[in-house]
Order: C-alpha cells, then structure tokens, then sequence
C-alpha cells in the first residue's frame, strides 16, 4: 500500500541550506535540532555524521516508518491535500525500513547531497532575498540609507515586496571552518553519488573548487552525478579538467528572458556573457550530460515566455532532448509582487492569449490557465500592484539601469495606471 507519511529522503538525502543548517530536504522549513533539543545543527560546527542519527532524524524514521506524519514534510502534506504532486518519493521505502533499525538508526550514509554554499552572489535578481545573494541585501541597505522611510517600509511589507528573513548583507560562509569543510569533502567523495550544488552562485566560491579537486586528488569524480545551478554569469577554466572526469553532469541554467529582460531580473548580469557560458558548457556535452533552461517564472517575464521556450530550442537546435532540457520550478509565488496573477485581469488574458499561440507541454499550459484564474481579490492586487510599482520605481532609480520595467513592459505599465486609476 503507498504510504501517506513515509519518504525517502531522510534516508538517502543530506541537505544544507545556504546559512549552514542542516534539514530534511529543499521543501521544509524546519532546521533541525541537536541533541540537546535547543541548537540547530550547522555546517560551520557539526559535521554530517553528527546529524544523520541525531535524535531528530531517528524519531522522524520512526515517525515515518509507523506511518505517522512528520511536522518537517508539512509542505508536503498540503500539497498532496490540494492535489499538486508533492517531491515525496517512496520508491525505496521497503528497503529503507530493512536497514533502519528499531530505534530509527539508519544503518548507511546518504548517497545523495543538496548542498546550498552559502549566499555569496553577484546578483540581485528581483525575486531573491538576503538568504540567497548577499548582494541583494547589501543593496536594499544601501537603498535604505537613501531613503530610511523606503527601507521601513520594505521591513514592514515583509514577504509582499522582499523575502527578507535575516540580517541584510550578512555573508553566510559556513564552510569557512577547515574542520568541518574537510569533513563535508571527505564525506561527499566517499558516499555521495548524487550531488546538486547551489549558492549564492557556486562558481564564485572557491571552497567550489576545493571539493572538486579534492574528489579528484581521491579519484571519485567518476562515481559521480554532478547537478549545479549556475546564474552563468561566470565559467572557470578548472572545470574544463574535472567536469569530464565526472560520471555525469548538468548544469541548471538560471535565465528568466531574452536578451535585454533577463538583464533586467537577473541585475547586473549581461546577456553576452549568459551566451558565453552556455557555449562553454555545451563545448563540453556528452551524451549524458545535460544543460536544463530553469527560468523563475513571474511577472516580469510571463509575457515572453513563448519567446523563451522557442529561443532556447533554437539555441538547442530544435528539438529539446535529454541534453537539452527545459525545467518548470513553480511560479514565483514569493515575493508576491512577483507573482503574476496580481496583475490587472485584462493584462493577463491577453498575455494568456498571446501565450497560447503557441504549444510546448503540459505545465505550459497550466501556467496559462493560472494566469487566466484570479487568485487574489481586487483590493490585494490592486495594493500588491501598488506595491509593485513603488519597489521597481525606487531600485531602477537606484540602479540607474538603461532600461526600467516601465521600459520593457510598457503594456504593462498602461494596464497598472487603468487599473489604479
Ligand atoms: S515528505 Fe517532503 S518535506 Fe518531507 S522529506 Fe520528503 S520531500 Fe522533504
């Protein structure tokens, strides 16, 4: 029978976020806590032995095995209920409750890592936070400085405008402690088969590098299934040595447009140099090896998303295969200035119509039936769309960027002056 509890993950997943707390996957949002019931495990102080049978970890086995659910997966849960497919995987439940043992021990290491290194980015892409670009931060203070009232306001939107959930400008660096570093290395090389790299951007952290060459120097780069998310902004020479070394590779690539309007989300990247690196990964490409189009789908580039599908086939050379691939994370949901449905109704028919011109798959067109769906009533959007006015207004202006969003969406801008009369 499936389990509505059970999953996979805490069996075979070793997760770090990019504040060095370790937690059961990507979905949840609860760190988890050491024995004493009052820290939180960290990559800066515990290593991944420490946490894997922690008292947390075995009670959630025993949790799941019992087939009871676990606060952690909470997320999950309510997808699920809602019927939207959940990352819950059971595929190797039976043999994961062979090897646990009755207290929750489980009797091997993960073979698969998400591994957040930290929150060094050279971006400020307009639906990230502090906890995951510190440049972001750095500049929203910055910002503040010129206008404290506008920074008060930002704090006090909360997760409307700005997913600010800590310190801004705070450099998270946790694997700055040799100790526990050197640990995490040993640890990936020896066990992990499966290892998905994301920052900040990876490419800019040289303890990056160190992992590599230290999988090299052990020669087990070959065990290895290599995914890392990359704003493409930067390559490094290196990875021409160890990249055909590893078993497989992908690289998620983090484009939200064409040209001029990935530019403008993805600030202060450079399209020339987005096509750079793309041809320096496909220069690379076996058979196995993959490069997935991963845009953040939201307000400010769902009208062209036709335009982004058909341009990265063209760029693939027409047809997309298991080397060239497309990927849908979910819509932009926060900040909610982001999200799309806030947008006028009528703005969002006609770019549903525009839209459906075209035919790719399946969440393509779902993504159009949600933009024709209101989600939101009319007072919210209309003090989200507000709201979404003043905060691009005021980081252009700070910017100083060629092109502003009124600039590059003037049906857009047109439809928010109706709509606000
Ligand atoms: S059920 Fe969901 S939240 Fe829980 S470990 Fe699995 S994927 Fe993560």
């Amino acid at each position: 029978m499936m389990s509505k509890s059970f999953c996979d993950l805490p069996f075979e997943e070793n997760y770090i976020h990019p504040n060095g707390k370790m937690r059961l996957c990507c979905t949840t949002i609860q760190d988890l806590p050491t024995d004493n019931n009052y820290n939180l495990f960290d990559a800066s102080k515990h290593s991944i032995d420490e946490y894997w049978n922690s008292n947390r970890m075995k009670e959630i086995r025993r949790k799941m095995i019992a087939g009871e659910k676990v606060r952690d997966c909470e997320r999950c849960h309510r997808q699920e209920e809602h019927g939207v497919q959940s990352l819950r995987k059971t595929t190797d439940m039976e043999q994961h409750i062979k090897e646990t043992a009755a207290d929750g021990t489980y009797s091997k290491p993960a073979t698969a890592m998400q591994l957040q290194m930290g929150n060094i980015c050279n971006l400020k892409c307009k639906m990230c936070s502090q906890m995951y670009s510190h440049m972001h931060g750095l500049e929203t203070l910055e910002i503040g400085k010129e206008d404290p009232d506008w920074l008060h306001w930002v704090k006090e939107q909360g997760a409307n405008v700005n997913n600010w959930t800590n310190e801004l400008g705070i450099r998270q660096e946790w694997y700055k402690n040799n100790k526990t570093k050197l640990k995490m290395f040993e640890h990936i090389s020896k066990n992990i088969k499966h290892l998905c790299v994301i920052g900040g951007e990876p490419t800019l952290i040289p303890e990056f590098y160190e992992l590599f060459d230290y999988c090299d120097q052990q020669d087990t780069l070959g065990d290895k299934i290599v995914t890392l998310n990359t704003n493409l902004t930067n390559t490094n020479p290196r990875l021409t040595r160890w990249l055909p070394k590893l078993g497989e590779w992908k690289i998620w690539a983090s484009v939200d447009g064409v040209g001029d309007r990935t530019e403008y989300i993805r600030y202060p990247s450079k399209w020339d140099k987005i096509l750079e690196s793309l041809e320096f990964y496909r220069s690379m490409l076996r058979p196995n090896d993959g490069i997935v189009l991963s845009p953040a789908i939201q307000l400010l580039n769902i009208d062209q998303l036709d335009d982004i599908v058909k341009w990265w086939k063209d760029w693939c050379g027409g047809e997309l295969n298991h080397q060239f691939g497309f990927t849908w994370l979910a819509t932009v949901w926060y900040p909610l200035i982001c999200n799309p449905n806030i947008a006028p109704r009528e703005w969002r028919l006609r770019v549903a119509d525009k839209l459906s011109k075209y035919k790719f798959d399946k969440k393509y067109d779902q993504i159009i039936k949600e933009l024709r769906r209101d989600q939101h009533t009319i007072d919210k959007s209309k003090k989200l769309q507000k709201a979404f006015i003043k905060y691009n207004d005021k980081q252009d202006q700070f910017r100083k960027v060629q092109k502003t969003w009124r600039d590059l969406l003037p049906e857009l801008e047109l439809s928010l002056t109706k709509s606000l009369g």
